[in-house]
C-alpha cells in the first residue's frame, strides 16, 4: 500500500498520512487535496512510505495529486524543514507561510499565471526594417522598434512599462514577421550602460567579493551613509548574470523596492527582474514566483517574504540595510530574514552580502570574531559629498515653539532662501500622542491596549497605533465634561501645521505611512523630493531608510530621547542606527549637509559618537553592556509568550510550563513577566525568557521543551516560541 506523509497547515507539528495509489517518488514536493475532518485541505507531500502508524480504519486516500507546476525543489524544502526545527514551529504552518496563497487555496491554478514567459526577439526581418519606414504619428510603434533594436529582444512586462498598447503591436510585429516569441532563456545578454568610476573603497570590496565569488562566504559591507554600497551590489550582480546566476535581494520596506529597482532595471535592462513584495496581488505573485524557480528571472527584489523564493540558479544572496528590524517576522513563524539568507547562502555555498552603516551588533559581533568577512567604506562615493556636520540643540535651556527650537527655524529658513531641502524627523505619526482633560487628567487610551490613543487631526479622530482600533474626537471629556481637552506632545501633522504657519510660503510634504497607504502614492513623492517640487520633508523613519536624496541638505530631529532610558536593551542600539540612518540623508551630494538634533541630554555618550559619526566607538560601547549583563550577542535568547483573557492564566501557564522540563546545564531560565505591551487587542500577554551562551544548547532545551509544550493541555492560552526575539 502506498502511503504518502503530507504537511498540513495547522497548529501540530507532524505529518498526515494518507493512501495515494498513483504516488511516485517524483511527487515528493507536490500539493495534494486531502480529508481533514469536515473539511478538504491542501497539503505538501513531504515523503513516500510502504507502512503507517494510522489505524487502517482510520487512514484515508488522499484526493488529488496536482502535478499542474513542478514540485517543490529539495532546497527549499530543505530550508523549510531547518525553520521548522530553528524555530520550533510546526511543518506544515512553516511551508504555508513560506508559499504564495494560491499554492495554498484548493481551487486550480489559472492557467495563465503558471505558462512559461516568453520573450518577443527581433528577427531578422524586423532588423532590417528603418524606424524611419513607420509614419511619425505612430511614436508608441516607433519607440518600441527602436527599443527591440536595441536590446534584442522585449518581454511582455517591459513592452507593458513602455506602454499599455504595446502588446498589441508586439502581436501585430510577430504576424508581420518582424519578431519571434521564443522562451525565456536561461542565458542573460548583458548590456550594461558604462559604470561609475570605482573609489578605492568599492575595488578592494568588490575584488575581495570577486575573488571567492563561487563560494559560501557572509560578507559583512559595513560602508558609512553614501558610500556607495548600491554599486557594489550592481558590480558583483553582473558578474553573476554573466555566468547565467540569479540573485536575490532583500530589502526591509516594500517602499525600498521601486528605487533600488530602478536603479537595477537600468543597469540591466534585458535581464528579467522580479520584484516580490507583499503588496503583488496573488496571480502576480504566484507567476513571479513560478518564473522565479523556472529560473527566468535574473534578479530578484523583495522584501523578507522573497527568501522563500525558489531559485534554482542562485548565485549570491544580497541584505540591504541588514540590521533593520522589518526582516524579521513578528507573528505565526517569527523568522529572520536575515538569519535564513545566511542559512540559504551556506547551503546553496554561494556568498551573501550583509549590507548597512550601521550594522545590527550580531552582525558586527560577528564580524569581530571573524565569522563574516568585513568590508569597510569609511568615505562617501560622490565627489564632493561629505558626511554632514551633526549639532545639538539643548532644549532645557530654551523654549520651543510648537515643539521646535528657534536655532531650528532658522536653519529651515536660510535653507528656503538658498533653495535647498530640508527634512524634519519625527518618529509619530498622527497630530499628538496624547488627548489629556485639563480638569480631572483623564487620558484618550485605548479599551483593547495598554496604549494611548493618537490624536489625528486631519480625520478628527483618535486611533490606537497598536491595534488599529478609531473613534470620533470627543467634544467634551467622558469623565468630567469639561471641553477643554488637550492634545499634547507632537506628531508629524502637529508639526506640518506649525511649519505651515511659520513659513507660509513654503511647499511642505509629509511623509509617513498615514499618506502612502496607496500603491503608487509613494512613487509620486519620491518624484516630487528629487524634482525638487518640495522644500520640506516632514517624514518618520520611513524616510530615514535607505533613500538617496541628492538635494537634501539640512536634517532637524525632533523627540529622539525618549529611547535613551528605556527598558528595551536593544532601544539605543536601534536609535543610534535611526539617528546615523537619518544624518545620513543629508548632503549626499555637492552641497554639505548638516544635522540638528533637538535633545536634553547633548552629553550622552550616543550623542558624542554620533557627533563624530563613529559607529565603532558606540558599537564598543554598547558591546561591553551587552557582555556584563550577558545579553545577545553574548547570548542565544528565546522567548516563550502567553496570550490570555485575564493576565494570571497567562503567568500561571507559564509557571507551569517551566516545571515541564529539567534545566539543563548552562540553560539561564528567568521569571515570567507581563510584556511590555501588557495588553494587546484585548489579550492579556506575558513571557518568559530563556537564555544561553551556547546555541546549540538553548536549541537542544528548546527541541525538548517544545515537544511537552505541544502535549501540555491549556485551553485558554495561546502560546508561541520566539527564537531570537526583538521585541519583548
Ligand atoms: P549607500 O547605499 O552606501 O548609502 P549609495 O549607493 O546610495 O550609497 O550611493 C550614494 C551616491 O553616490 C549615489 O548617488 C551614487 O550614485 C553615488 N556613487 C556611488 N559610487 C560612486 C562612484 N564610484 N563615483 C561617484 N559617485 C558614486
Ligand atoms: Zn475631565
Ligand atoms: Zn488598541
Amino acid at each position: 500500500m502506498m502511503i504518502i506523509r503530507v504537511a498540513l497547515d495547522i497548529p501540530i507539528d507532524s505529518l498526515f498520512d494518507y493512501i495515494a495509489p498513483d504516488a511516485t517518488q517524483q511527487d515528493i514536493g507536490l500539493r495534494v487535496r486531502v480529508p481533514f475532518g469536515k473539511k478538504i485541505m491542501i497539503g505538501i507531500i513531504i515523503a513516500l512510505s510502504n507502512d503507517t502508524q494510522v489505524p487502517h480504519d482510520k487512514l484515508k486516500q488522499a484526493e488529488a495529486i496536482l502535478r499542474d507546476i513542478p514540485p517543490l525543489p529539495t532546497a527549499l524544502m530543505e530550508l523549510f524543514e531547518f525553520c521548522n526545527h530553528y524555530y520550533h514551529h510546526p511543518i506544515g504552518m512553516v511551508i504555508m507561510n513560506g508559499l504564495p496563497t494560491r499554492l495554498r487555496s484548493i481551487r486550480p491554478l489559472p492557467q495563465r499565471s503558471i505558462k512559461p514567459s516568453f520573450l518577443f526577439r527581433l528577427t531578422d526581418t524586423g532588423q532590417a526594417i528603418a524606424l524611419s519606414c513607420i509614419p511619425g504619428r505612430n511614436k508608441i510603434k516607433q519607440r518600441l522598434l527602436a527599443r527591440l533594436k536595441e536590446v534584442d529582444n522585449i518581454g511582455s512586462e517591459e513592452a507593458k512599462r513602455l506602454s499599455p498598447r504595446a502588446s498589441r503591436l508586439l502581436q501585430e510585429f510577430l504576424v508581420q514577421g518582424w519578431v519571434e516569441k521564443v522562451l525565456v532563456e536561461l542565458e542573460f545578454t548583458l548590456n550594461a550602460p558604462p559604470t561609475l568610476q570605482l573609489t578605492a573603497e568599492q575595488i578592494t570590496a568588490v575584488n575581495a567579493i570577486q575573488a571567492e565569488i563561487g563560494t559560501f562566504n557572509t560578507w559583512l559591507l559595513h560602508g558609512a551613509t553614501g558610500s556607495g554600497k548600491t554599486e557594489i551590489y550592481l558590480q558583483v550582480t553582473s558578474m553573476l548574470l554573466k555566468q547565467g546566476r540569479q540573485v536575490l535581494i532583500l530589502v526591509p520596506e516594500i517602499n525600498l523596492t521601486p528605487q533600488l529597482e530602478a536603479i537595477f532595471r537600468s543597469r540591466f535592462p534585458a535581464t528579467h527582474l522580479l520584484s516580490l513584495h507583499s503588496k503583488l496581488n496573488p496571480s502576480e505573485r504566484i507567476s513571479g514566483w513560478l518564473q522565479a524557480q523556472r529560473g527566468e528571472a535574473g534578479i530578484i527584489l523583495g522584501t523578507r517574504l522573497a527568501i522563500f523564493t525558489p531559485l534554482s540558479r542562485l548565485g549570491l544572496i544580497i541584505v540591504d540595510e541588514e540590521h533593520d528590524h522589518s526582516f524579521k517576522q513578528q507573528d505565526g513563524l517569527r523568522y529572520s530574514a536575515r538569519d535564513i539568507a545566511v542559512f540559504r547562502a551556506k547551503q546553496a555555498n554561494i556568498p551573501v552580502i550583509l549590507g548597512s552603516a550601521t550594522p545590527s551588533l550580531e552582525s558586527y559581533y560577528n564580524a569581530m570574531i571573524g565569522r563574516y568577512r568585513r568590508l569597510r567604506l569609511y568615505t562617501r562615493a560622490a565627489k564632493n559629498a561629505t558626511l554632514p556636520t551633526i549639532r545639538y540643540i539643548n532644549t532645557n535651556a530654551i523654549q520651543l515653539k510648537e515643539g521646535l527650537s528657534e536655532p531650528l527655524l532658522i536653519a529651515l529658513e536660510n535653507c528656503l532662501t538658498q533653495k535647498q531641502q530640508s527634512m524634519v524627523f519625527i518618529n509619530r505619526r498622527g497630530y499628538a500622542p496624547v488627548l489629556l482633560c485639563k480638569s480631572c487628567a483623564w487620558l484618550a487610551t485605548c479599551s483593547r491596549c495598554s496604549s494611548r490613543l493618537v490624536i489625528h487631526l486631519t480625520q478628527k479622530s483618535l486611533r490606537c497605533h497598536y491595534c488599529g482600533h478609531k473613534e470620533r474626537l470627543p467634544p467634551a471629556c467622558p469623565q468630567c465634561g469639561d471641553q477643554d481637552l488637550m492634545p499634547f506632545g507632537h506628531g508629524t501633522q502637529r508639526i506640518e501645521a506649525a511649519l505651515a504657519k511659520f513659513f507660509p510660503e513654503a511647499r511642505i510634504l509629509r511623509v509617513d505611512r498615514d499618506n502612502i497607504r496607496r500603491k503608487e502614492a509613494w512613487q509620486s513623492i519620491l518624484a516630487a523630493i528629487h524634482e525638487q517640487r518640495v522644500d520640506i520633508l516632514i517624514g518618520t523613519q520611513l524616510l530615514a531608510k535607505g533613500h538617496d536624496f541628492p538635494n537634501l541638505s539640512l536634517v532637524g530631529v525632533l523627540n529622539a530621547d525618549a529611547s535613551l532610558y528605556s527598558t528595551d536593551f536593544r532601544a539605543e542600539e536601534r536609535l543610534f542606527a535611526q539617528l546615523m540612518q537619518v544624518a545620513g540623508r543629508a548632503g549626499r551630494a555637492e552641497t554639505a549637509g548638516e544635522v540638528l538634533i533637538q535633545t536634553e541630554f547633548p552629553d550622552h555618550p550616543l550623542y558624542h559618537a554620533l557627533r563624530h559619526h563613529d559607529y565603532d566607538a558606540h558599537a564598543q560601547i554598547l558591546l561591553k553592556e551587552r557582555e556584563i549583563t550577558h545579553f545577545p550577542p553574548y547570548s542565544y535568547q528565546a522567548l516563550l509568550n502567553a496570550e490570555a483573557p485575564q493576565i494570571d492564566i497567562a503567568m500561571d501557564f507559564l509557571t507551569l510550563a517551566i516545571t515541564l522540563i529539567k534545566p539543563t546545564e548552562q540553560i539561564e531560565i528567568f521569571d515570567p513577566v507581563p510584556a511590555q505591551m501588557a495588553r494587546l487587542k484585548g489579550l492579556e500577554r506575558a513571557h518568559l525568557l530563556i537564555q544561553s551562551h551556547s546555541r546549540k544548547r538553548l536549541q537542544a532545551f528548546l527541541s525538548d521543551w517544545y515537544i511537552k509544550l505541544c502535549k501540555f493541555p491549556n485551553r485558554k492560552v495561546r502560546w508561541t516560541l520566539d527564537v531570537d526575539p526583538i521585541e519583548f
